[in-house]
């Protein structure tokens, strides 16, 4: 049986489900059918007939369609970006227009003031060649990680890319890997990559086929548990974006007990699922096990990491969610709430910045745990 290895899983013309090795192909460029009647008909009257060459010329239809989007995408990041980058230039080609591509100006970090202004494709440029230069003279392992750590995390501020940046991003990485050989680590940790931009833009349907796409390859291909647990948890987060959140919940209590044993409680990925789990407990109202389950592992990440983490903080802010949402809270309750958010909000500023989504966030719970207090308090 052939796998085929793609996130374009549909037929390319009438959208049927294909999954990962069912249905049809182009001979010469590789897009994909549910059977003969659609290929067909997409030759005669859908354009394929003129479009066939310039697939295979591209590297075939996964290759086409990644950098189709690549350009969409950039597009999409340079327009949210213009406001912000008005007047500026690129920190790295030092343009305010790219010389070949004319895109835009982007920055979707934490880097403020005049700092951090670029090009998609420059940052991509700088990426691909510090990651080629660290597989070809075979570094450590370390050095693999963080310079793969360029495709969504600025070298500047040291902050991850969010929203459409993040998004354009990933795109990038994975046209650039996408021909790798699916057994290579790197093919899937580029698919991982482009399933966290499309989720960072809010494109939740796209990011749910990449995540399906590759949970089914890593256990096709005989990924290791904790690989494995990886995608569980990158799925749960998508569910949970589209609702779905009994799934959710599902997949994040077996993350969390997979974490627990194979790293043990003061482990940053455990602390991490903890969180997750939480939150999923709260989306579904079970309140106590939530603030059982954060009361016990909340002193653990302010010990292991520090209170200026954001994983500290985030948790920190669930715990307090913990506390104002649930409609039978106590006055005590309301109140810890509130002076949890404060000094979050406070530290989230002066760490992250005002203009992180993550600051905005936490000072919008802070609003919300506010007036929860103000609608109880005696007068
Ligand atoms: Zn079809
Ligand atoms: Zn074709
Ligand atoms: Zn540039
Ligand atoms: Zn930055």
């Amino acid at each position: 049986m052939t796998i085929y290895k793609m996130i374009l899983t549909q037929c390319a013309v009438c959208a049927t489900e294909l999954g990962l090795s069912s249905g049809k192909k182009c001979g010469r460029c590789s897009t994909r059918y549910c059977g003969p009647e659609c290929q067909v008909q997409h030759w005669k009257e859908g354009g394929h007939d003129q479009l066939c060459k310039s697939i295979k010329k591209a590297g075939g239809a996964e290759q086409y369609n990644a950098n189709k989007k690549y350009t969409e995408a950039v597009a999409v990041a340079a327009e949210a970006c213009a406001e912000d980058t008005k007047g500026q230039t690129c920190y790295i080609c030092t343009q305010a227009l790219h010389w070949k591509t004319k895109e835009g100006l982007v920055r979707g970090c934490s880097c403020r003031g005049t700092a951090g202004f670029a090009h998609v494709s420059c940052l991509a440029e700088q990426a691909k060649i510090l990651f080629a230069e660290a597989e070809e003279n075979n570094l450590s392992l370390k050095t693999i990680n963080e310079r793969w750590r360029r495709w969504d995390t600025c070298s500047l501020c040291e902050q991850q890319y969010h929203g459409v940046v993040a998004c354009a991003l990933t795109w990038a990485c994975w046209k650039t890997y996408l021909g790798r050989p699916e057994t290579d680590q790197i093919w899937r940790m580029a698919m991982q990559q482009l399933g966290n931009g499309l989720c960072e833009a809010d494109l939740e349907e796209d990011a749910l086929s990449v995540r399906e796409a590759e949970l089914s390859m890593s256990r096709r291909l005989g990924a290791s548990e904790s690989d494995i647990l990886v995608v569980q948890c990158n799925l749960a987060i998508t569910y949970r974006k589209l609702k779905r959140l009994d799934e959710a919940l599902r997949l994040r209590q077996e993350v969390y007990s997979g974490r627990l044993r194979l790293d043990g409680e003061e482990h940053e990925r455990t602390l991490t699922a903890a969180s997750h789990y939480s939150s999923s407990l709260i989306d579904l109202k079970r309140f106590e096990e939530a603030k059982a389950l954060l009361r016990k592992m909340l002193p653990v990440a302010r010990r292991v990491l520090g209170e200026n983490y954001e994983l500290t903080l985030r948790m920190r802010w669930v715990y307090a969610q913990t506390l104002y949402t649930d409609t039978s809270a106590t006055l005590d309750d309301l109140r810890e709430a509130v002076t949890t958010l404060e000094d979050t909000a406070r530290t989230a500023r002066r760490v992250l910045g005002g203009a992180h989504p993550f600051t905005a966030g936490i000072e919008q719970a802070l609003r919300k745990a506010r007036a929860a207090l103000r609608a109880r308090e005696p007068r």
